[in-house]
């Protein structure tokens, strides 16, 4: 059985751990990453990096490499991966599966303004702040890049290139953070408005709950939705037990079979 589970999360990793732990007796597991980060944490198992060449390369790997069943456990964002994930599955037939990790819902004190993308977000910035914490990624920078009245803190875990906003400072790390942390940030940067996408998870959640306890409006960044027809699960847990399920519904070829 050969499993490949698509990556660039903590969720994807947690699975590739999971299932490399011995639970799975005879599976095979290869996780797949972009390579947008120079220095990855990679997974245990087998490990391929850089992009297939679209949905017919991924449908190609995926009969090249005997491949049983997808995990497409990348980020929320990453729509592009996950769309030519459920083509090259309609195009081979290898069963699909989407890990998702919940987004966030706001609670009592939180002001957010929800957006459909980056451009809208630049869009209501200047509405609601001088002083910006962006942390949508060093990609896509260039949705930014005409507010010349507005100073941002960008976090990314590489550097961002241009075109990025003018007047910007970088601060290179990746989560988890911790809510003492992001205060801090916020207070000695004089953070007056957070920009985030609605990634989930707890990795990167404390910025939320820093800025509800200073009053600062939060810019989120709306989900693009998960293909339609693909199922999707919200954790690692959920993403194994269908692998188990399928496994023994002998919903895998057999390999010893007729
Ligand atoms: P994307 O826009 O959906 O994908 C662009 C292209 O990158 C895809 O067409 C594919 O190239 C390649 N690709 C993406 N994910 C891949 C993977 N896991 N394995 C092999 N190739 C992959 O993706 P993105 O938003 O740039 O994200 C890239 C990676 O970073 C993803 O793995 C994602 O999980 C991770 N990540 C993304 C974000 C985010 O905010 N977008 C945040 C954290 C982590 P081909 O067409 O050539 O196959």
């Amino acid at each position: 059985m050969h499993v490949l589970i698509l990556g660039g999360t903590a969720e994807a990793r947690s699975l590739a751990e999971s299932l490399a732990a011995g639970t799975h007796p005879g599976l095979r597991v290869t996780s797949s990453l972009a390579g947008r980060v120079s220095t990855p944490r990679l997974p245990p198992g087998e490990v391929r990096v850089g992009g297939f060449g679209g949905a017919e390369g991924l449908a190609r790997w995926l009969s090249e490499h005997a491949v049983d069943a997808v995990v497409d456990a990348t980020h929320p964002f990453a729509g592009t991966i996950s769309s030519n994930a459920a083509s090259a599955a309609a195009i081979t037939g290898v069963p699909l599966l989407a890990l998702r990790r919940p987004g966030w819902t706001p609670v009592a004190g939180d002001v957010w303004h929800a957006t459909g993308s980056l451009e809208e977000a630049a869009g209501l910035l200047p509405a609601l702040g001088r002083r910006v914490f962006l942390t949508t990624g060093r990609l896509g920078l260039a949705a930014f890049a005409a507010l010349d009245d507005l100073w941002f803190l960008v976090r990314s875990v590489d550097a961002p290139q241009a075109p990025a906003p003018a007047r910007m400072e970088v601060l290179l790390d990746r989560g988890p953070f911790t809510l003492r942390g992001e205060r801090e940030l916020l207070r000695r940067h004089a953070v007056d408005v957070v920009v985030t996408k609605d990634s989930g998870g707890e990795a990167t959640a404390p910025k939320l709950t820093a800025a509800r306890e200073a009053g600062l409006p939060v810019v989120v960044i709306r989900r693009p939705p998960v293909p339609s027809g693909v199922p999707v699960v919200p954790g690692p847990e959920a993403a194994a037990a269908w692998l188990d399920e399928r496994l023994h519904r002998g919903a895998f070829p057999d390999p010893g079979g007729p």
